[in-house]
Parts: C-alpha cells; structure tokens; sequence
C-alpha cells in the first residue's frame, strides 16, 4: 500500500452508496474497501492495493477524480490529458454539453448492485439513459499492431515482460506484426507473477505507457501506443510502402527506361520487374536475373531469405545474396540494375560487368528520386493498442435484473458502448465482447485490481424506453443535472475525489450520438 497524494482527496467530495456490510466493515482503525474482491482493509491516510480507494478522514474514498466530457473544450491535438482536466466548479451539468464517464466512477461490488450512476438526459428531445462502471476485466487483453517489416518472432513464440509469459506472437500482416498480450490464461492460468506482469503490462500498454517486451528467440521491442516501435533499440521510421510486388506495381513507370531490372527485396514477397505483371505490360524484357527462392508468380518470390531485421524484414544485408549467378544465354554485360528495400530504406545500383557479376555503382539521380518516393509514400510506423474485454458476464447485472436482455439490446444496436466516452467496436456473437482503441480513452483512463484483472471504464447510453423495457433500475435514475450536487447528498459509504471536465477526443463521436 502506499500513501495517498495530497491532490487526491477533494474538496468537493460526493458520496455513492457503498456495498460494505456495516458489521464487517472495520478492523481497528481500518476500513473495509468492498469495490473489488480483494476487500481491503485500509489505514487512515492509506490506499488500498490498487491505489483506486483510500481511506480518508474514515471514508472510503475513490482517488481519481470522476470524468466528464465537455464537448465545448478542445483537446488541442488527440489525445485527451488527464492532466488537463478542469476541476468541475459545481455549475449545473449540461446533458447537451456533457457526458458522464466511467472514469473514476467507481465500481460497484459484487455486480447485483446497481451501477455506481445511471444518469438520464434529454438528448434533442428524446429522454436517454446512460449507465456508467468501472468494469473489472478478469477476461481481457490487448491487440497489438506494430507497423515494422523485422521480424519480431516466429508465430505462436511467447512474448515476454520482465522475464514473465504475457502473450504470444500472431500473424504478420501487411506491414504489420500482431501480438496478442493477456488474456485469461496468463492473467489467471500462470504462477501469481505471471499475472502480476501480465496485468502490470496491460495496465501500462491501455494507459498509454511504454512497455519492453522480448519475443522467445526473437526481438526485443518497445511498444508504446500511437508511437513507433523501438525494434532492438532502433527507432523504426517508416511502414513499408507495399510488399514487393506491390512496391513494382506502383513504381514500374518510373523505373522503367530509366534501369533494366529492379529488385524489391521483401521478406514476403520480392519482386522482379522484368517478370512482373506490371514490367511485362510496359515492355520489359528478360534480364537473365534468377532469384533465390520459390516462385510464386511472375514476378513475385516468396522465402528468398530468412526472416531477420535486414533488409525487407529479411536477415540479409547483402541484397546479392538473395540472387543465383544470371543467366549467360539472356543477360549481357553492362545490364543496370536497383535493388531497394521496401521502405527505400536500403538500395544498391549494379551494373554487370564482362563476367556477367553485379558491380555495384552510385546510384544515379534519375533512380534516387524513386527511392525517394518510395520513402515518402511510407506512412509513419507506429505502434496499436487495442484493449478487448468481455463485458457479458456478470457486470451486465449492475444495468439490469436481466443481464441478457442488455447483450441483446447492444446486439440489436439499441443500446452503445463506449470506453470512457471512445467508441467501442462489439464483436459478433456471443457476450458483449468489445474491442477500444486505447489512444482514444482520455489517459489514464485504466485502472487494475490485484485479483489480478484489469478496471476499463465502460458506459452503456439507450433511451429511457429501451432501459426500461430490458429491466433496468429505473428506480436508480438520477438527472444528469443533478449530478453537479452529488457532494450534497449524505448516507453513502464510498466517496468520490470530487469531479473534472475533459475534452472529447478530435476523432471520436460524439457518445450520446448527437451532431457535434
Ligand atoms: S484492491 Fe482496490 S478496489 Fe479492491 S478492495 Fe482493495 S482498494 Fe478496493
């Protein structure tokens, strides 16, 4: 445990019912925190193990302060600092200005218990409802994308934090490598620092921290979301344009006339342009050139080297060694030819001397302006975080005495799901499974239970009908106007470190669905 910020406890502290048992409710001096399973018992001036809930003046108090959006500020940029949030001055909240979030609501515990606010709004003249918790993510995890043409790691190869299993390598996509990081069976299945790590490491990567990860026989990489990746301590700059063959498409009428054959050196696939599709169509004719590999297509190769961080995501640095001798019957002395990368970050020009070898030469302009292009046409490499939770189960309850009624409604588009007022994209089938890109949630929107499971704020916005047909506690709607009084209201238990505005972020709707 440790001591609790001075800015933590507020002014203008407001009270929502807490879930303790008065009887079981205090030991000595210290007070039980029932928000989570753990049931801490916290000293005076202490926070409990998550550091969410102090106790303070003897009151279980929620630390951070409860977020609202305020669609009449701006982010300045897109991401919406935590830091910047203005501390709410009691005016009455607007349900045509404002959104009520999750974040720092609080979480109710165990989940029959209504959520901490459900709040109504008249939304362009239809009464709406919006239902707010910090949900606990016992089954969660994140998608990483990370835009780098290196090879991290062999698919399926466990990827690692500080030493401890916390996910696995996916599949390579098109300039990408997918991670799968936590998920049920590293958060619970493993040893106790497995979850830890693993919860420390999703914890960081949701917030927006930087993360060092190590792939079993692989890369070392820092993933850090909405910024590039640090793939064994370099800074990787660009996405690739394309895969090879995709990099001959888009170039062929600039290469062509200017060189005889041209070479994109791609882990995936490499490309020819005297045998592409694309060269063919040009007119270009055969160069002799006989690449290492499996043919895939004209044009096209597939495994000319070993996975690695070279060049193209392969492990050469000598791009000649991806080629057989040439062929004496159809190649002739004095052919050009430019080998590049996919990124354009690596090229040689060649010319074939009397014994038909490759000599390598400067490159000339007229070339380097296409490798130019082909750098420019990289968008910048970054990192993804996607946050995915399964809020099907039991927190649906804390909506309504019904849970499945809720999952059909989200199901039925009735009912939307935002994470902390950013858009959620809910998978299909079963459950209400939803996926978040982490750099729309304001930061620090996430929080952790030592369970060990991950707190992701989370908001369920439907008309006041709808709530009420799918057995909704309608006898816990309260008007958001009301809301800016909350400090006034006495009898509760848990405390909240009082309220602040942030902007919405540039990109994200608008959670209530109304036109900004
Ligand atoms: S871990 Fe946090 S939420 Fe859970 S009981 Fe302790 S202080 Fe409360």
């Amino acid at each position: 445990m440790s001591e609790i910020a001075p800015h933590t406890k507020s002014d203008t502290a407001s009270v929502i019912e807490g879930n303790a048992s008065p009887e079981a409710a205090k030991l000595g001096d210290k007070i039980r925190c029932d928000a989570c399973p753990v049931m801490c018992y916290v000293k005076p001036g202490m926070t409990g193990a998550c550091d969410r809930y102090a106790n303070i003046d003897g009151r279980i108090v929620r630390t951070d302060p409860h977020l609202l959006l305020d669609r009449t500020l701006t982010a300045g940029g897109a991401v919406v600092p935590f830091g910047n949030a203005a501390a709410w001055d009691g005016t009455l909240i607007d349900p045509e200005r404002h959104f009520v979030t999750a974040i720092g609501a609080g979480t109710t515990y165990p989940d029959y218990k209504p959520a901490p606010f459900i709040v109504s709004a008249k939304i362009d003249g239809t009464d709406m409802v919006t239902i707010v918790t910090e949900g606990i993510f016992s089954y969660c995890g994140v998608k990483v994308k990370i835009d780098t043409d290196r090879h991290l790691g062999n698919e399926t190869s466990m990827v690692r934090a500080k030493g401890e299993a916390v996910g696995h390598v996916t599949t390579g996509e098109y300039g990408s490598q997918m991670l799968s990081l936590g998920g049920v069976h590293h958060l619970t299945g493993g040893s106790k620092k497995e979850g830890r790590v693993t919860c420390e490491t999703l914890l960081d990567l949701c917030n927006g921290k930087p993360v060092e990860l190590t792939v079993d026989e692989g890369a070392s990489v820092t993933v850090q979301a909405g910024q590039p990746p640090i793939v064994n301590g370099a800074t990787e700059e660009r996405m690739r344009v394309g895969c090879g063959s995709a990099t001959i498409g888009m170039f062929a009428k600039q290469w062509f006339g200017k060189v005889d054959e041209v070479v994109v050196v791609d882990d995936h696939i490499t490309g020819v342009l005297s045998e592409h599709q694309a060269g063919r169509y040009l007119g270009a004719t055969d160069t002799g050139i006989r690449i290492k590999g499996r043919r895939s297509t004209p044009g096209r190769y597939f495994q000319v080297a070993a996975p690695g961080t070279g060049w193209g995501g392969t492990d050469i640095t000598d791009p000649l060694t991806i080629l057989e001798p040439f062929d004496p019957k159809r190649a002739r002395p004095g052919l050009t030819m430019l080998m590049v990368s996919t990124t354009g970050e690596q090229f040689g020009f060649y010319r074939l001397d009397d014994t038909l070898h490759p000599i390598e030469e400067e490159l000339p302009d007229e070339l380097r302006v296409s490798v130019e292009r082909i750098k420019e046409n990289c968008e910048p490499a970054l990192c993804s975080v996607l946050f995915m939770g399964g809020a099907g189960g039991s927190l649906r309850a804390g909506v309504t005495d019904n849970p499945v009624r809720l999952t059909r409604s989200v199901k039925d588009a009735l009912t939307r799901v935002t994470c902390g007022g950013a858009p959620a994209y809910i998978w299909p089938g079963g459950g209400i499974t939803m996926m978040v890109d982490v750099t729309r949630v304001p930061e620090n929107g996430f929080g952790y239970v030592p369970t060990p499971a991950l707190v992701a704020p989370i908001e369920f916005t439907m008309r006041l009908e709808d709530y009420a047909a799918l057995g909704g506690h309608l006898d816990r709607v309260q008007k958001i106007e009301t809301l800016a009084r909350a400090d006034e209201t006495s009898g509760g238990e848990i405390v909240m470190a009082g309220r602040h505005a942030v902007a919405p972020h540039d990109d994200n709707p608008w959670p209530t669905g109304t036109v900004r």
